[in-house]
């Protein structure tokens, strides 16, 4: 059986949560039992009873009833989200000295409770020594930086799990003095003491399966597990009132969620030939693709190296054949979920349709309205002074002015 028909994953095959997911309700079977009405005169200690037994879901819905419910529920809701790891967006700390930079903006009310927390180092290299040109003090300098804004940004922040960096190699590169695995030793170096910092390396066998590591004394790495599974959470983002920018932090917002579906959906396709098949071989899933495995392993990595597994690489895999031993009642979830996908992105297209009308119809409003609203709510980053400087600007405007040189047209054209 393939384990959660709901998976969501990156471009890369990492696997995510939605929070979107986390306080909605699966749909329940029909069920035989009877609906009870009195359980507010049940005594206090029942009640704590049946709710520690509830899930996130049903938790949220239970805040949004009576008082005396939203306290105790509250506080176990809180309790069930601090166990879990939550995703940072690369950009959004990446660039430490620029301050909390990206096109999105989490919400603070949510940060404030976040106990652990993946902070994705993407091109580690070129963001911190490049920039610091070989010096060692401004290297540690930035490393600061961009501890001071996690801490800033998640200030209860207990764990940290470093992802998005090269695995380590068993033989250290010649110019290692600059490579990653010791910028890698220096951000952990760096990390204020009651923080505990691991780094993580994907398996690329299992969307939520990752090899950790940490710093042991003396400077040495140390696996602390080979298989670690790692279900990250997509942190909420910020809400912002109706208007230019609302729409187009709420477009965004569903942007996002398209394509962790989408490549969910791909990758749950290519996963019922490793699922169902026959018992003598693996196939690929990729039509013009004849290769066959005998061993799961070997699969995975064709799979995976040959890009024959197609997320990101413009390939439809959403069209793809399920294995034709695929049972039905996996097809209909399956279907179900490539429904669910069409009206994601149409409600992707409408929000564009509206945004790209108001800005051919009367541009300079429209900018105006746009700009105001990125002054009102503070979204400009430190290195950006007026909001035409701002990456949220220009992704904007590359997005509906048809004369912007970056214009692109319907984001989701060609999917
Ligand atoms: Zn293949």
């Amino acid at each position: 059986m393939i384990p959660d028909l709901d998976l969501c994953v990156d471009n890369e095959g990492r696997g995510y949560t939605p929070f979107y997911y986390l306080i909605t309700a699966k749909q329940l079977r029909p069920s035989s039992l009877e609906s009870f009405h009195r359980f507010i005169d049940l005594p206090p200690e029942i009640h704590l009873q049946i709710l520690q037994c509830c899930d996130t879901a049903t938790l949220f819905r239970l805040m949004h009833t009576s008082s005396y419910l939203r306290r105790e529920s509250s506080k176990l809701f809180w309790e069930q989200l601090e166990k879990l790891w939550y995703h940072c967006d690369h950009y959004t700390v990446n660039d430490p000295e620029a301050g909390c930079t990206g096109l999105v903006r989490y919400s603070r009310h949510f940060t404030r409770h976040i106990r652990q927390l993946e902070v994705t180092l993407s091109r580690m290299r070129w963001r911190f020594a490049d920039k610091s040109k070989g010096s060692r003090g401004a290297t540690v300098q930035i490393l600061q930086m961009l501890w001071r804004l996690v801490q800033d940004l998640f200030p209860s922040v207990q764990k940290v799990v470093l992802t998005g960096c090269q695995p380590f190699r068993k033989e250290r590169l010649a110019d290692s003095e600059h490579g990653e695995q010791d910028l890698l030793t220096a951000v952990v170096e760096l990390c204020p003491p009651h923080i505990s910092c691991f780094v993580a390396f994907d398996l690329h066998i299992h969307p939520h399966l990752c090899r950790l590591w940490r710093l042991a004394p003396g400077r040495s790495w140390r696996i602390v597990e080979e298989s670690w599974a790692l279900n990250r959470v997509v942190i909420p983002y910020s809400k912002f009132p109706d208007g230019s920018l609302g729409d187009f932090l709420s477009m965004k917002r569903k942007l996002s969620f398209y394509h962790l579906t989408r490549w969910g959906i791909d990758w749950l396709i290519s996963e019922t030939y490793a699922q169902y098949q026959d018992g003598a071989k693996f196939e690929c899933p990729a039509p013009d693709c004849t290769e066959k495995f005998t061993e799961e392993a070997q699969w995975r990595q064709h799979i995976f190296w040959s890009s024959h597994w197609c997320p990101g690489n413009g390939r439809q895999a959403v069209a793809l054949p399920y294995h034709s031993n695929t049972p039905d009642d996996v097809r209909a979830a399956l279907n179900e979920r490539k429904q669910r996908l069409e009206e994601i992105r149409a409600s992707v297209q409408l929000i564009w349709h509206k945004l790209k009308d108001q800005c051919e119809e009367h541009p300079a409003d429209f900018e105006k309205s746009f700009c105001n609203q990125m002054m009102e709510h503070k979204v400009l980053d430190a290195d950006e002074p007026t909001p035409g400087d701002s990456q949220l600007y220009l992704f904007g405007f590359s997005l509906f002015d048809r004369t912007h040189y970056l214009y692109t047209g319907m984001p989701l054209e060609g999917y």
